[in-house]
């Protein structure tokens, strides 16, 4: 098994890739700690886990505050004794996020707070578990936006996910001696129900395919794979990187349909 032993705090696992990313990564051998601010899925996601022989427990988390975010680490070493894997994934993209000129404040606020100082506030208090544990990887969730314009603005979802880009290298340059790998995930658009609820009408997700090479939607499940190679040490030569996941859609200029 690819993460026999290991230790793993993930951050939104209510839904989507971050419950892909704990039911793959428990088939691993990784005992989870699963964190979400919706308490009734991510319970539900911990009995999955179980169901198909694996172990995690839910932790009610708000990434935004500081205090919660430290309470998760210390959940997660007073229960398994310490963290090897911390793969930062929670995030959100709001309705009304639009372009600069009408992104309302409580938009963008909420958008970099959740997205970014959420991110640094687990590096926060998980480098220092990750430290005691001898090293270990983190995996931040970008997104192809982080590299790639849309005229279909969603203007501080995209500056977060810039922003989630450009501190993991900085952290990974900084961390890099220490055996703390950081590395960025870009998954490409998803059939989840994050993307899916945007894209609300066919049209609109036919549109959306037609810049992406392959022609489909990703699935969560090809997210938690990457997650995986990141997470192991398959991939240990590899700090600062961003893995893109995405159908061939950043390596794009004209695609197949034109
Ligand atoms: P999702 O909505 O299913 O998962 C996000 C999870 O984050 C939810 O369970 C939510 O409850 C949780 N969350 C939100 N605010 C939180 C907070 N303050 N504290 C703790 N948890 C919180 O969507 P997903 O598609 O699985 O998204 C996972 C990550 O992937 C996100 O960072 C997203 O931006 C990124 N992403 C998604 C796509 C896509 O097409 N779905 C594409 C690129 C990147």
């Amino acid at each position: 098994m690819r993460l026999e032993g290991k230790i793993a705090v993930i951050t939104g696992t209510a839904g989507g890739i971050g419950r892909a990313t704990a039911l793959r990564f428990a088939e691993e051998g990784a005992a989870i700690v699963g964190a979400d601010v919706t308490e009734v899925a991510n319970n539900e996601t911990a009995s999955l886990v179980q169901q198909a022989g694996g172990t995690m427990i839910s932790v009610t988390v708000d990434v935004t505050n500081s205090d919660s975010v430290a309470a998760m680490i210390t959940t997660a070493e007073q229960h398994f004794g310490r963290v090897d894997i911390l793969f930062n994934n929670a995030g959100v993209m709001l309705a009304g996020d639009d372009d600069a000129i009408t992104t309302s404040d409580e938009i963008i606020d909420r958008t970099l707070s959740i997205n970014v100082k959420g991110v640094i506030y687990c590096c926060r208090h998980g480098i220092p578990a990750l430290r005691r544990a001898g090293g270990g990887s983190i995996i931040n969730t970008a997104s192809f936006v982080a590299s790639l314009g849309a005229a279909t603005p969603q203007i501080a979802y995209t500056a977060s996910k810039g922003a989630v880009l450009s501190l993991t290298r900085e952290l990974a340059v900084i961390h890099a001696r220490e055996g703390i790998r950081v590395n960025a995930l870009s998954p490409g658009p998803l059939q989840t129900e994050m993307l899916m609820s945007f894209l609300d009408t066919e049209e609109k997700r036919q549109r959306r395919l037609v810049h992406v090479p392959m022609g489909r939607f990703g699935q969560a499940s090809e997210m938690a794979n990457a997650a995986l190679f990141l997470a192991s040490d398959e991939s240990s030569y590899m700090t600062g990187a961003n893995l893109q996941v995405d159908g061939g859609l950043t390596a794009a200029y004209v695609t197949p349909e034109g």
